[in-house]
C-alpha cells in the first residue's frame, strides 16, 4: 500500500514538473497588433468572462460558439442572429482569427501541406492526407514548434523546441485547413466529412504541451461546434508516461504510441525519452489506458529502419511485448530527409515482419508513404523557426523549408 502511494505521489510530482516545464514555453497571448483579442481557442468559460467584461450576458457564448465553430465565420457582420450594434462592439474588441498560410504545397498523391505562420512569426506545418478511395481524410496537426525529444529518425527532432502552440493555434490549423476545402458549416451526425479525423502527429510531443492540446481538443469535440467525435481523434506520444493517464481520463481520445524498438538499449538511441520512461513503464501505461478495447485499439507506430530494428526476432519480441493489449501495429517505411543516415527496410523485411505480427493476431498494415515529394510524410516535418534569442529579435519572417510529411493508409500515422 505504501509502495503504491509512493508511486502515485511520484507520478503526480513528475506530472507537475512536466506541466511547469511546458509553461516555460507558453505561446504569446493571442492579440492582434491593434490589441484585439482572438476569440478562437478560448474555452466557454473564458469566452463568458471576455463577454462579461464588455457587459454582455452569458447566453451570448452559445451564439458566438455556433457562429465561430459551427458556421466557421470570421466576420462578426455575418452573424445574423446578433444585432448590428453588438456586431460592431465585438469587432472593436475581438477577432476570429486563422493562422496565415505562408506556403501551401500539394503532392502528386493529393496530400496537402501548409506552412502556417502565427502572429509572432513562428511557423509550424500541418498535413492533410485524403483517403484515396473515399471522401474523407485525416488532418495531421502540430502541437509544438520544434521538439525537445530528438528522435534520431525524425526531421522535426533536429529542430530545437521554439515554443508550445496555444489552443487558438492548434484549433486554428484545423479551421484554416477546413476553410481551404470549404467544409462549413460543420457536418452533423453521420454526414461525411472531408476532414474526418485529427491526428496529433505533426511537429512536437503533444503530451509536453498537454494543457493547450487538451483545451484545443475539447473545443474540437464540443457538440455545438466542430463536433468531432473523440473516436476520430488520435493523440500520438513518444511515451510521456505520467501524462498518458491524464490524457486518457480527461479526453478519452485514441492513443498512438511511437514504439520503434523492442529493446531498451536500441529505443534509448532511437527515442531518447526511453531513458526516462523505458519500454516496460510505457507498456504498463498502455495497459491501463482508459477506453482501450478491441473496438478502440492502441496503435503502436514502428518505423522500419534497415538492419536496425527490422529482423524477424524483433517482430517476435514486439508480439511478446504487446500481448494482452488491444493493439494494432502500423509499420512505417522510413521516410528519408536531408541529412538522415537511416535507410528504408527492404520490401522483403517489411513483409516478413508484418506477417509475424499479423499471424499473432494483430493488424499490421504497412503504411504507404504519402506526400514524400513535398516532404510531408511521417517524420519529415520541419520549419526554419528558431527560438527567440534572449536579447535578440524574433525572426519575423522565417523562410519555410517545408520539410514535413506524412504517410498514410486509411488512418494516417504518427511519428510523434
Ligand atoms: S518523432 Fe515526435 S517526439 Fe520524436 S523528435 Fe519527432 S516530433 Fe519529436
Amino acid at each position: 500500500m505504501n509502495a503504491t502511494l509512493t508511486a502515485a505521489a511520484l507520478t503526480e510530482t513528475e506530472r507537475a514538473r512536466i506541466l511547469a516545464k511546458a509553461a516555460l514555453f507558453s505561446p504569446p497571448t493571442p492579440l492582434t497588433a491593434d490589441g484585439r483579442r482572438d476569440l478562437v481557442g478560448m474555452s466557454r468559460d473564458e469566452l463568458a468572462a471576455e463577454l462579461a467584461a464588455i457587459g454582455e450576458q452569458p447566453f451570448r457564448v452559445k451564439q458566438l460558439w455556433h457562429w465561430i465553430y459551427h458556421q466557421g465565420v470570421t466576420d462578426f457582420a455575418r452573424m445574423s442572429s446578433i444585432a448590428r450594434p453588438l456586431q460592431q462592439k465585438l469587432a472593436d474588441k475581438f477577432v476570429i482569427g486563422r493562422p496565415e498560410a505562408a506556403t501551401v504545397q500539394t503532392s502528386s498523391d493529393q496530400t496537402r501541406k501548409w506552412l502556417f505562420r502565427f502572429r509572432d512569426g513562428q511557423q509550424a506545418e500541418t498535413v492533410y492526407i485524403p483517403d484515396p478511395e473515399q471522401d474523407r481524410g485525416a488532418l495531421c496537426i502540430s502541437s509544438q514548434i520544434g521538439c525537445t525529444l530528438s528522435c534520431t529518425f525524425c526531421h522535426t527532432g533536429t529542430q530545437t523546441l521554439v515554443r508550445n502552440l496555444g489552443p487558438a493555434e492548434i484549433v486554428g490549423q484545423f479551421m484554416a485547413a477546413r476553410d481551404t476545402y470549404g467544409e462549413w458549416p460543420s457536418p452533423k451526425g453521420e454526414t461525411p466529412r472531408l476532414l474526418s479525423t485529427i491526428v496529433l502527429m505533426g511537429m512536437g510531443e503533444p503530451l509536453y504541451n498537454y494543457e493547450n492540446v487538451a483545451q484545443a481538443m475539447k473545443i474540437v469535440m464540443d457538440n455545438e461546434g466542430i463536433a468531432l467525435s473523440r473516436r476520430r481523434i488520435t493523440l500520438s506520444t513518444s511515451g510521456v508516461v505520467p501524462m498518458m493517464d491524464r490524457a486518457g481520463a480527461d479526453l478519452g481520445v485514441n492513443l498512438a504510441v511511437s514504439l520503434h524498438a523492442v529493446r531498451d538499449d536500441l529505443r534509448d538511441e532511437l527515442v531518447p525519452l526511453n531513458r526516462k520512461y523505458p519500454i516496460a513503464d510505457l507498456l504498463a501505461a498502455c495497459r491501463r489506458y482508459p477506453g482501450a478495447s478491441n473496438a478502440r485499439r492502441i496503435t503502436f507506430e514502428y518505423v522500419m529502419l534497415k538492419n536496425i530494428n527490422d529482423t524477424e526476432a524483433d517482430a517476435r519480441e514486439l508480439v511478446r511485448l504487446i500481448t494482452g493489449i488491444p493493439a494494432k501495429v502500423n509499420l512505417i517505411p522510413f521516410n528519408p530527409w536531408p541529412g538522415s543516415t537511416y535507410e528504408t527496410s527492404s520490401g522483403n523485411a517489411l513483409h516478413r515482419f508484418a506477417k509475424i505480427v499479423m499471424d499473432a493476431g494483430y493488424a499490421s498494415p504497412i503504411r504507404t508513404p504519402r506526400g514524400r515529394d513535398i516532404l510531408a510524410a511521417c517524420g519529415q516535418l520541419k520549419t526554419d523557426s528558431e527560438r527567440r534569442k534572449k536579447a535578440g529579435a524574433l525572426p519575423l519572417d522565417p523562410v519555410a523549408r517545408s520539410t514535413h510529411s506524412r504517410d498514410g493508409d486509411k488512418s494516417p500515422n504518427p511519428m510523434t
